[in-house]
């Protein structure tokens, strides 16, 4: 444990870096992790590959793998990390885009087993949730209350609250809802030492009190109103005054005469941890605020001949109070073409557009919406804007057009050949009354390297998905992937605006320099960090033979970032032809294989997904080759494959897995 009064010049050599690289001997952590967690401890090379990604560019490869049953799992996990120096890193869906998810050492993976609704207090719009509770299974364990937790985020269906709390999640309604921060009442948490707290809405008296504890607890209520309080200036004049801003810690949120977070003044340290990307604490338990269904929504579909009119439109389209309004332009469009399923879908359409604007409104009664409806049309129609609108009021109809926004997302992405859309320039955002002008420029700088992109999600909080297409394979698609990044840095300062989030974990070089919003870049604020985060405290009698070495190269993407030697053979480069060999043959193994068994689960299909798109990728990238056990009826890996993501295999069904 860590005080704030204890800092000294030592204390960054004592610490491991969260991005410091394996330990040198890891056995006797597995041990203790072992001895201690009732919930899974997995150590096989395939777990760990499966673990080196998220859906980002970035790959790191952990020491271990720790799926927990209980809060007394997560404790466990964090005391022997502690002991032996060893970062951690909590883990929900691993749908993040910047590498938050990856770490070195072990990642914790909340979603399989640690993962109920643990209470919903329909009359208080109030739930309970362990971390690893999938936001579609709570809404779905809502319905019946015409309750929903209302940050509406595209992963729905595999992003835990715990990976939303920590990156602050929000989705296509934040112009109505808001982000995560806005809906989380209090949390449960696991401090770096291992202990217990409960940070939750307080008043004055309760403050003072719990200030004045002798604990980490009271150490951080003390250093978050320290810091809030002596750099007020500094946190008013960086931090961008836009809703869309998830990067760096939320000191904002503390300042003197901060405005109500969620309808409530209230001193709330949860706020400091949402969007802190686990590296503060980890999250046991969150209470959650829940707003009602909206009964009735109608929607208004604007065409544009060009994308930049589009998102002219967008200031004089939100005084009309729209629940969303969403972009997608002629790229992302037109991706759906040639898909049976998504060009069906395209009927409403009644041009050839360079983008479409959906609009949305919502309420309790849809012939109350109506008139609004109407108006915004004719307020649309009078001042010229757009050349083709469709007001859709059946609920059947809105639906078909949501869902083809979905599929162009999927597809968009899809390009034939190594050179792909990439996520690593996504969710900047900016005023809405600057975005026209920002993403002319942002779309300046891809053009001027010699690439293009796709353009769509949130225009109504000016947060557009941009996805350059890069080809990572080779250095120089490398090379043009940072100078983006950098450039983009620069127009994203310039207008003021705020990059995405990441800025704690993101393992690549480009962390965007120039619109570092992390408190990081405010003077004494590292020392935030270093106290309170989970990662490996100093502690008297540590352990360090597992402590990881001094420096690590920092990992770059799509380059595979080798953790030892060990990772080395089994995520280096192979040559495809053999690993492909071995796959397609399922015949016999090698002399000199060495494999491990691993037990794919069957449980969860969305997981599931997810997995075997990685494990599909590493085989056939010749990294991992595996093998099928003997006693099962798949004699094929592409069979095995496919019958699991079908969701026709029973049980678990056990990969052998050689290194290539
Ligand atoms: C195609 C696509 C679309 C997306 N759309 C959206 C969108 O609309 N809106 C949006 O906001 N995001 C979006 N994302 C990003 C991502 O889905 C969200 O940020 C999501 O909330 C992450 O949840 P997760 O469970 O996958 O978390 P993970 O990716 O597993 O982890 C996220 C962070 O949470 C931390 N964490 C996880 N569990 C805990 C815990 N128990 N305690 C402490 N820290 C923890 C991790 O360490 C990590 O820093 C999208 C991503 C993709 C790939």
């Amino acid at each position: 444990m860590r005080q704030s009064d204890e800092r000294d010049e030592t204390a960054g050599d004592r610490r491991p870096d969260l991005l410091a690289g394996p330990p040198r001997e890891p056995a006797p952590l597995l041990e203790a992790l072992k001895s201690t967690v009732t919930g899974e401890v997995r150590s096989d090379r395939l777990t760990r590959a499966l673990y080196a990604t998220d859906a980002s560019v970035y790959q790191v490869v952990p020491v271990a793998v720790v799926l927990p049953r209980s809060e007394a799992d997560v404790l466990a996990t964090i005391r022997a990390c502690g002991r032996f120096g060893v970062p951690l890193t909590a883990r929900g869906g691993g749908t993040s885009q910047a590498g938050q998810c990856i770490g070195p050492g072990v990642i914790l993976d909340c979603s399989k087993y640690f993962n109920r609704v643990l209470e919903i207090d329909a009359a208080e719009r109030r739930a309970r949730v362990e971390p690893g509770c999938v936001l579609d299974a709570l809404n779905l364990a809502l319905k019946p209350h015409n309750l929903q937790f209302a940050p509406d985020i595209s992963t729905s269906n595999r992003a835990t609250i715990g990976g939303m709390v920590a990156n602050n999640s929000s989705g296509t309604r934040s112009v109505l809802y808001g982000k995560t921060i806005d809906h989380v009442a209090a949390l449960r948490v696991a401090l770096v030492d291992g202990t217990v707290a409960s940070f939750g809405p307080l008043d004055a008296g309760e403050l003072e009190a719990r200030s004045r504890r002798d604990d980490l607890e009271g150490a951080c209520y003390r250093m978050t109103r320290q810091l809030a309080t002596e750099h007020a200036g500094e946190i008013d004049r960086r931090y961008p005054k836009i809703l869309r801003r998830v990067g760096g810690y939320n000191l904002d949120a503390f300042v003197p005469g901060r405005p109500a977070i969620g309808g409530d003044d209230r001193f709330n340290l949860a706020h400091l941890l949402v969007g802190s990307e686990g590296t503060l604490a980890v999250t046991l338990e969150a209470t959650l605020r829940l707003v009602e269904v909206p009964r009735a929504k109608v929607v208004l579909v604007v065409e544009f001949p060009e994308l930049l009119d589009a998102l002219a439109a967008v200031p004089s389209i939100l005084v009309h109070g729209p629940s969303a309004v969403e972009v997608v332009d002629r790229y992302v469009l037109d991706s759906t073409r040639l898909n049976p399923e998504a060009s069906r879908l395209r009927d409403f359409l009644q041009g050839d557009p360079g983008a479409i604007l959906i609009i949305e409104l919502s309420g309790d009664d849809t012939a109350a919406l109506f008139p609004g409806l109407d108006a915004l049309d004719a307020d649309l129609a009078a001042r010229g804007v757009g050349a083709h609108r469709l007001a859709v009021r059946e609920p059947a109809k809105q639906a078909r057009i949501w869902k083809l926004r979905t599929l162009a997302l999927g597809l968009s992405m899809a390009e034939k050949g190594d050179a792909k859309a990439v996520s690593f320039v996504e969710d900047t955002a900016v005023a809405p009354e600057r975005l026209r002008d920002f993403i002319a420029e942002f779309l300046a700088v891809i053009a001027r390297h010699g690439t293009k992109a796709g353009v769509y999600a949130h225009a109504s909080v000016g947060c557009l998905h941009v996805r350059p297409i890069v080809n990572l394979k080779t250095e120089e698609g490398v090379r043009r992937f940072e100078a983006i990044a950098n450039d983009v840095a620069g127009i994203v300062l310039k207008y003021g605006g705020a990059p995405l989030g990441g800025a704690r974990r993101r393992p690549g070089p480009e962390r965007l320099p120039g619109v570092d919003v992390r408190p990081g870049a405010l003077p004494g604020v590292p020392h935030a960090e270093a106290d309170v985060r989970p990662e490996s405290p100093p502690q008297p009698g540590q352990d360090r033979r597992c402590a990881p070495p001094d420096r690590e190269p920092a990992p770059r993407p799509g380059v595979c970032h080798p953790g030892g030697p060990d990772d080395l053979r089994l995520l280096g480069r192979r040559r495809p032809a053999a690993g492909r060999r071995a796959l397609r043959g399922g015949r016999g193994v090698p002399q000199d294989a060495r494999g491990d068994d691993v037990p794919l689960y069957t449980g969860d299909a969305a997981r599931i997904g997810a997995d075997l798109a990685t494990l599909a990728a590493l085989v056939s990238e010749g990294r991992l080759r595996p093998i099928i056990d003997r006693s099962t009826a798949w004699t094929d890996i592409d069979q095995l494959l496919e019958a699991m993501a079908k969701g026709q295999v029973a049980g678990k069904a056990v990969l052998t897995v050689a290194q290539s």
